[in-house]
């Protein structure tokens, strides 16, 4: 029985701080992520990975065309038929395909 009272108090412990963490969630995310990082030594803003992925290509190295020229109705139609479409595929040139800048901190 002293097993059932200590998992059941184990999980209204951690239920009240899901609770309360996510009510304090946005003010402590922000916070605590940067402060945390600086009180370890870490670089704010990524961590010590010293990488920062690519905005435009979400760290893939190559974006998709699709919307930029306008006519790629025509890519998706193919791409629903089956058909690869390697046109609508490009080098992302925001960061050489590389995916990733780094760190500008670091
Ligand atoms: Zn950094
Ligand atoms: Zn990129």
């Amino acid at each position: 029985m002293d097993n059932i009272t200590a998992s059941e108090l184990a999980g209204f412990a951690v239920g009240t701080f899901l609770l309360s963490a996510t009510i304090a969630a946005p003010k402590i995310d922000a916070l605590s992520s940067a402060s945390q990082r600086s009180s370890l030594g870490m670089c704010k803003r990524c961590g010590n990975l010293r990488r920062i992925a690519c905005s435009r290509c979400k760290g893939t190295g190559s974006v998709t065309e699709r919307g930029i020229l306008g006519i790629n109705f025509v890519e998706d139609l193919l791409e629903t038929l089956g058909r690869e479409s390697k046109a609508s595929r490009v080098t992302c040139m925001k960061c050489a395909a590389k995916g990733s800048f780094p760190c500008p901190d670091c």
